[in-house]
């Protein structure tokens, strides 16, 4: 009986079985990457949130070398390191080094300002020159501050810990392990007041863990 049955299969229909189990089995693998792995980038079509002024410094090898950024495992926090500057100073500092006259690489992401303000410079796309061998996973975001201790003051502390919070829902990474200051990287004392007092980056961290949840409870009760 089996025998006949097994003779009577249309070749054509065991090939487009074939065929489908192939393509379910693709569908699968590439839904598991998504769910799994997935703190790669889709940065393409990501939009940044309304308070993100986008302005891009020029392609350039010192500041924006258009080198693309392939995977985003962290975000690296900064200060300045200039008292009482501005967003767009910072900007605009970052933009001068494209002439070479300095002979310094540097740019960052984004750059919070003392009034909350955030520019974007480089495209989440694309390295930025921050944070020494993290750049090459990681978004960075410098920070502006009134004084030489290096403390945010409040504008700039809770844009800090919104637009982290969102970089964290975005890529799907974690506050306590993937949030990490220039510090962790190369020792530099960086951002100064959060490397000065261990207790005030723990307090950043649960800061920025509190405002992931409470955007996660958001999207879940308005889905
Ligand atoms: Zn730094």
């Amino acid at each position: 009986m089996d025998h006949c049955r097994k003779r009577r299969l249309n070749p054509r229909f065991v090939i487009l079985c074939a065929v489908l189990a192939a393509l379910t089995a693709a569908v699968i693998a590439v839904g598991i990457s998504k769910l799994l792995g997935d703190r790669a980038l889709p940065a393409e079509e990501i939009s940044v949130p309304d308070y993100v002024e986008k302005d891009y410094l020029t392609v350039n090898e010192w500041s924006r070398p258009g080198t693309p950024l392939e995977k985003i495992q962290g975000v690296v926090i900064h200060y300045v390191g200039n008292p009482g500057t501005t967003a767009q100073a910072n900007r605009n500092y970052f933009e001068s080094l494209s002439s070479g006259t300095e002979e310094v690489y540097a740019s960052s992401h984004f750059v919070i300002g003392l009034e909350g303000e955030v520019i974007q410079c480089v495209p989440l796309t694309e390295i930025a020159y921050a944070s020494n061998s993290r750049n090459d996973d990681t978004v960075s975001i410098e920070v502006c501050h009134p004084d030489e201790t290096g403390v945010f003051n409040d504008a700039a502390y809770d844009r800090c810990v919104e637009l982290t919070a969102w970089l964290c829902r975005e890529f799907r990474l974690k506050p306590e392990e993937d949030v990490i200051r220039h510090y962790d990287v190369t020792g530099k004392l960086c951002p100064l007041y959060y490397v000065e007092d261990p207790a005030a980056w723990e307090s950043f961290l649960a800061d920025v863990s509190e405002a992931l949840a409470a955007a996660e409870e958001e999207s879940q009760s308005h889905p």
